[in-house]
Parts: structure tokens; sequence; C-alpha cells
């Protein structure tokens, strides 16, 4: 099952919408924002994974 969040960059100020995975193992893992690199978010040995899915619609 999968949901979905948004997460603004701290450092340019993009957002992105993240999928949301809930696993079945732990994970640790981060997220990269796609404009700057800055990574917008980080896990560690959570039984989730997140992976950018593109930029909310306007
Ligand atoms: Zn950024």
């Amino acid at each position: 099952m999968t949901t979905e969040t948004t997460k603004t960059c701290k450092k340019c100020g993009h957002t992105s919408v993240l999928v949301v995975w809930q696993l079945g193992h732990k994970d640790t893992d981060s997220v990269a924002c796609p404009k700057c690199h800055e990574i917008l978010i980080e896990w560690k040995k959570e039984p989730i994974s997140y992976f950018v899915k593109g930029s909310p619609k306007s």
C-alpha cells in the first residue's frame, strides 16, 4: 500500500510529491531534492521508503 506526501526543500523551496511505501522490512535511505540535490528526507531502519513522484499539479 502506498500513500503520498509533499515535502518542500529547505534549500531551494521546490516542493516535491513523495510516494510513501510501507515495506515489509526495515530500510535506511534518503531522497534528494530533484532540483538542488539537498536531502529532502531521510530515514533509518524504518519499515518505510520514499521516492519522488514529481511536483504537485497546480
Ligand atoms: Zn532543493
